[in-house]
């Protein structure tokens, strides 16, 4: 059972059992970059320790040796009075979970080893405040001392001796930290072990223990990460960043994690450690600096980067440490962006030839897409700017401040939208980050622990407000004079790195140049066609724009309600007979032929699915209570009257209200979404989709006349029968001859498929129909017997929490159930018509895993709202790689 493996041994496919780091580690060996010398515990051995609670056997032997191995590779020893050898003792687990998992630094210093390393380095500055830090690390990971305690006795002796910054402490006083953090031991019954094998084996079990901190399990189950990964623990030869102003440390991306652009992009301290960088403790400086302060070390370090993106084939994020002019890389990994650096850098890589475009296409998930059309603010002038700070992740967010993640989490129960507000964020922040809308931070940097984070989660942030005060205890935050308390409304505009008061107007973010490039790309590789789902020229027009190919379904109802058009429908709807119908469908036809030629004009060349009317007629009726409480009043009114004529006229408005309950009374029914709609409507009243029939072809004709070409599509919802279809078609089909006359144009009939009986008859349907669409709501409706208008709000979240269901089938198509019965619907109608047209139109076909399953079973297109259409070529895209 081997536990243990040298960087020489290790690769980067070899991530499971090495760890990200430790795989990174010997990745970067292997490519001959300048890496400290070291080796890696297995994260095999971690769950084996995990599963009995004490190191595995062999394991502690295997170290000691491994030990030996690195003081002959680097010529020192471990707690030696010469030249000591100090290693840090870095986590590592096979999928990066950033900061959630500790590492301490500089283990093997003790008072003996101190003085080899004052003499080797001649700093005894330098040495004594590496001691410090290691006390203070370990303190806080192995013993869980509390870390402000060593914080404030740092504070303590800046003031006492005047000094502004840590690095500014001289070597007497980082002595006196040192003496005073043996003190913080003592007070909670510890004491600093001076045993360096000791410091090594408790500081080994601390990584391991840190695997199941309560903020590495927040972490993983937000991030669904699994729990029995495990960690590997790394052991790197220290080099050292602390010893002057010759030595630096840094964090650095091969690309701007923000918006793609390739340049070095990332910070560094000179004369510091580990993490200064990111903890904020001093402000970091470009990177691009370090090519004027350290120019050897900084060449050294584009050459580095270049070889580990081409090697890697991907943006990375690098750390590194400077010593003595000395270029040492410590890291490496696929770096975290934001949507926007996604396409970006998929883009230029596939251009530069590192990537296919293949692989562009599949590097860019469709949910990064969905962030990138994101609202994005829309000034007018008149908002006030309360500050500003770094973008470091792109959009818009509104909410209700709050100060702390437990707040967040508390009034996000409450559906309430809320903007974390710290003084910087940490990793126990993470489940408040993960419920906020947007963040919002006093400190840090780009590579900070809120700009990496909200960059990940695709949330809006900025960070580094140096001008604003967060004052958690008393929930508010000051910002040049402006007072702000939880509950107080902003806007965080994390595309300009501001933050505004109260709501702001947004607006539609502009597709960028890269994501057409992409689109483009994706348009190549899918199979499936795009249309989209539109009711109005409007949206037709945004349709267009982003790229869909047709319209997959129409809905009529918009045109029968509003303005007067609503009193015209109610009167048919009344009409006692099929005369009086045709009579007021007659005066609603002239507009229904304007909307369509609207319509169909913003459509030209394109195929356009119109269906015909769904809903119940009850739907177009004013409401029972609505009529109910005017007949009541009307009534008062006539107790009150006492001249003939005014009580004639109440007499007249109590009837025509009385007739109106009684056709209310008269089509209520049980359960109206099976109820009397759809094609029902059609069989029984012919009037009213003649009506629409005659509409559209006229309009097609009209568009026609202008020199466009446009094919309408004609469905007919809610057919469960073959005899449904064709006695509609029969009959549809007369007055669309009859309307067409001598102009050549032509059209199409088809039904939705949405009843369950439909998909095993529909081989018999499919005779009679020219194209079918899915429609997915009503067919996972009535397959599942779950009512749409339901389910949502009353069972649907406990289904999902106890697993009952994986997703909400009225988000993602149920491939088991539902997506069988449309499977069969494809195989049987296209045996029925094998011209047969088939799409689908329900709200589940902007959907990437749904479209996924679309093109699996052959779809002809799918059809998603407007906004989707860009998600909805990615994904098609990406089903067919
Ligand atoms: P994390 O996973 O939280 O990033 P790391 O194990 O990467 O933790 O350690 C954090 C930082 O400590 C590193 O970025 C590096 O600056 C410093 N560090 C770790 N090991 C060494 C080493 N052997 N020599 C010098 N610095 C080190
Ligand atoms: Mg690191
Ligand atoms: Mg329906």
């Amino acid at each position: 059972n081997r536990y243990i493996y040298t960087f020489e041994e290790g690769g980067k496919e070899m991530a499971n059992l090495l760890g990200g780091k430790g795989a990174g580690l010997a990745e970067m060996k292997k490519l001959g970059l300048n890496v400290p010398d070291g080796f890696i515990i297995t994260t095999k051995a971690c769950i084996a320790y995990q599963k009995s609670n004490k190191m595995p056997e062999g394991l502690n032997d295997s170290i000691k040796e491994n030990m030996k191995v690195l003081e002959k590779k680097t010529g020192k020893g471990f707690g030696s009075d010469k030249n000591p050898l100090l290693v840090s003792v870095r986590s590592g687990a096979p999928i990066s979970m950033p900061g959630m998992m500790d590492t301490i630094l500089n283990v093997g210093l003790n008072d003996r080893s101190l003085k080899g390393l004052t003499e080797s380095t001649k700093n005894r500055r330098f040495a004594l405040d590496s001691y410090r830090r290691l006390k203070q690390m370990f303190g806080t990971v192995v013993y869980n001392l509390p870390h402000d305690e060593f914080e404030e006795i740092i504070q303590e002796k800046k003031e006492k001796y005047g000094r502004k910054n840590d690095t500014d402490l001289k070597a007497d006083e980082l002595e006196e930290i040192g003496k005073e953090f043996d003190e913080v031991y003592k007070k909670h019954g510890k004491t600093f072990p001076q045993d360096p094998e000791k410091q090594l084996f408790l500081s080994i079990e601390a990584v391991f223990n840190s695997w199941n901190s309560p903020r590495a399990i927040a972490y993983r189950e937000i991030n669904k990460i699994s729990n029995d990964l495990g960690t590997a623990v790394n052991i790197v030869s220290m080099v050292f960043g602390n010893t002057g102003n010759n030595s630096a440390t840094g964090v650095a991306f091969t690309r701007n994690p923000n918006t793609g652009e390739k340049e070095l992009f990332g910070e560094y301290l000179l004369n510091a450690q580990g993490e200064d960088v990111v903890a904020g403790i001093r402000t970091p400086r470009k990177i691009s600096e370090l090519e004027k302060q350290l120019p050897d070390a900084y060449r050294d370090f584009v050459k580095s980067a270049e070889i580990l993106e081409k090697n890697y084939r991907d943006m990375q994020d690098m750390e590194f440490t400077i010593e003595n002019g000395k270029f040492f890389m410590l890291q490496t990994r696929n770096g975290k962006r934001s949507a926007r650096a996604t396409v970006r850098i998929a883009v230029e890589m596939a251009k530069e030839g590192l990537i296919t475009m293949e692989e562009a296409v599949l590097r860019v998930s469709p949910e990064s897409l969905d962030i990138l059309f994101h609202p994005q603010v829309k000034k007018s002038g008149k908002e006030r700017v309360l500050g500003h700070g770094l973008a470091a992740s792109p959009g818009a967010a509104i909410g209700q401040i709050v100060f702390s993640s437990d707040r967040a989490v508390e009034l996000s129960r409450n559906k309430v939208k809320v903007i974390l507000v710290r003084p910087e964020t940490t990793a126990d922040d993470v489940r408040g980050m993960s419920v906020s809308e947007g963040f919002l931070t006093q400190k840090g940097g780009m590579t900070s622990h809120a700009a990496v984070v909200s960059r990940a989660m695709g949330k809006p942030a900025v960070v580094g407000v140096e001008s604003m005060k967060v004052n958690v205890r008393e929930r508010s935050l000051t910002i040049d004079g402006t007072i702000l308390r939880e509950g107080d409304i902003i806007t965080v505009d994390g595309t300009n790195g501001e933050f505004l008061l109260g709501v702001t107007d947004l607006e539609e973010s502009q597709v960028g140049e890269h994501i057409e490039v992409l689109l483009k790309w994706s348009d190549t590789y899918r199979k499936l066609g795009i249309r989209s789902n539109a009711n109005t020229p409007e949206e037709a027009i945004i349709a267009r724009r982003n790229g869909g190919e047709g319209i997959g379904l129409a809905r009529t109802e918009r045109m029968f309600l509003g303005g007067d058009r609503i009193e015209i429908m109610r009167s048919m709807i009344m009409s006692k007979n099929a005369e009086d119908r045709q009579f007021n469908l007659t005066k609603l036809l002239p507009m229904q032929i304007s909307d369509f030629t609207e319509f169909f004009r913003t459509m030209e060349g394109f195929p356009v699915i119109i269906r015909l009317l769904d809903p119940p007629l009850h739907e177009f009726l004013p409401d029972k209570e609505e009529v109910l409480n005017r007949i009541y009043s009307l009534k008062i009114k006539m107790i009150k009257a006492n001249e003939l004529k005014e009580i004639d006229e109440l007499m007249t408005g109590i009837n025509r209200e009385n007739e109106m309950l009684g056709v209310i009374r008269s089509l209520e029914e049980f359960n109206p979404m099976l109820g009397f709609r759809g094609c029902r409507l059609g069989i029984s009243f012919p009037e009213i989709y003649e009506t629409q029939v005659r509409a559209i072809i006229r309009a097609a004709i009209n568009v026609m006349s202008e020199g466009k070409k446009i094919i309408p599509e004609i469905m007919i919802p809610l057919v469960g029968t073959e005899r449904e279809l064709s006695i509609l078609r029969e009959r549809l089909e007369k007055v669309a001859l009859d309307e067409k006359g001598h102009y050549n144009i032509s059209y199409k009939f088809g039904t939705m498929i949405e009843i369950p009986r439909a998909c095993v008859v529909a081989d018999k349907i499919a005779a009679y129909a020219d194209f079918f669409s899915f429609g997915t709501n009503d067919l996972t409706q009535m397959t599942f017997g779950y009512s749409r208008d339901d389910a949502e709000g009353k069972f649907m979240a406990k289904y999902l929490e106890e697993k009952i269901v994986p997703n909400d089938p009225f988000r993602t198509v149920d491939a088991e159930g539902v997506g069988e019965l449309m499977k069969m619907a494809v195989e049987r109608g296209r045996k029925g018509n094998k011209n047969l047209e088939i799409g689908i139109c329900g709200e589940q076909g902007g959907d990437p895993e749904t479209i996924e399953f679309c093109h699996k079973i052959g779809l002809d297109y799918v059809s998603a709202s407007p906004y989707r259409i860009p998600i909805a070529r990615l994904s098609a895209a990406r089903a067919a790689l």
